[in-house]
């Protein structure tokens, strides 16, 4: 039986509620992160820990534990449901208030969260074959509207491109920032490959400062691979050898197609392959162990 942590007790599925009051769900006024383990171990749990905290800086919310007693409850989740491989879904909402906007009603009521599951993004095949993919018209928030590196539970503007995208038929949406640079995708960064060297757009183009991406990078430049957080259009990225896109949940993913251009040689590219392999390997030796 899945139990499912709320402010410090455990519940079951069936019985892990909270109040319709909560300004996570009346205004997505929260922040959230999403965490895998791999063979009991916690992969960059403290980086995760600390964008959640982040976030919740600059939305002004309290999380009620420091970071530790927060470490300390998500171990505990995995222990009570006794996990050796799992998605972590941590959430703190503003907490029950009334039916406005003010988080001042809520002060003291924040509430946190934590679900351990499975999550599968995209299917198998898609890891082999690469993925096609689609630009949206929906843009990335601006970052002076809502800064997409606030992991907030306000996810619609990447529902509104995952939704643009499904309807055409396709998995996933490449989204641009409001002056059309190459942001991100729905839930995930993007990377390109080009005359062997590796580029993402910076944060400021509208990207999560993503923990995969970070992994990635880092990854590259231990491999002798160049490494450039540069801003670029969908022309760079239709004339790249290579194109993948990261994510705690998704990895890394391949990219063959964008807007039915075919991206190098139409195949997972070399680059692409070793970094999933020394990903992969990655996870399976780096972690906090519980
Ligand atoms: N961009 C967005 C919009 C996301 O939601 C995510 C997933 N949390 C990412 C990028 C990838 O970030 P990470 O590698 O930290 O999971």
């Amino acid at each position: 039986m899945m139990k499912i942590y709320i402010n410090g007790k455990f519940y079951d599925k069936e019985n892990a509620k909270i109040s319709v009051f909560d300004h996570g769900l009346l205004y997505g006024d929260g922040v959230f992160e999403g965490i895998r383990v791999y063979n009991r171990l916690v992969f960059k749990l403290n980086e995760h820990i600390d964008r959640l905290y982040e976030s919740a800086h600059s939305i002004m919310l309290k999380i009620p534990l420091s970071k530790e007693q927060m470490i300390k409850a998500v171990i505990s989740t995995l222990k009570e449901n006794k996990l050796t491989d799992a998605y972590i879904r941590l959430i703190t909402t503003r907490g029950e208030g009334d039916l406005g906007l003010d988080p001042r009603k809520c002060a003291g009521k924040e509430t946190t969260i934590i679900i351990t599951d499975k999550i599968a993004l995209y299917p198998q095949r898609l890891y082999k074959e690469g993925m096609n993919i689609i630009t949206v018209s929906t843009t990335r928030n601006a970052h002076e509207a809502l800064n997409p590196q606030i992991k907030s539970l306000n996810y619609l503007n990447n529902i509104m491109a995952k939704i643009e995208a499904t309807n055409c038929g396709y998995e996933e949406a490449l989204m641009l920032n409001d002056s059309g640079y190459v942001a991100e995708c729905t839930g995930d960064n993007i990377f390109i490959v080009k005359n062997n060297e590796l580029y993402t757009p910076p944060e400021c183009m509208g990207a999560l400062s993503g923990v995969t991406r970070e992994t990635v990078l880092g990854l590259a430049r231990s491999g002798k691979i160049q490494t450039h957080e540069h801003v670029f259009t969908r022309h760079e990225l239709y004339v790249a050898d290579e194109c993948f896109l990261t994510g705690t949940a998704a990895e890394i993913i391949p990219v063959v197609k964008v807007d039915g251009r075919v991206i190098g040689h139409g195949k997972p590219g070399r680059t692409t392959l070793d970094l999933m392999k020394k990903f992969r390997e990655l996870t399976r030796r780096e972690g906090v162990k519980y």
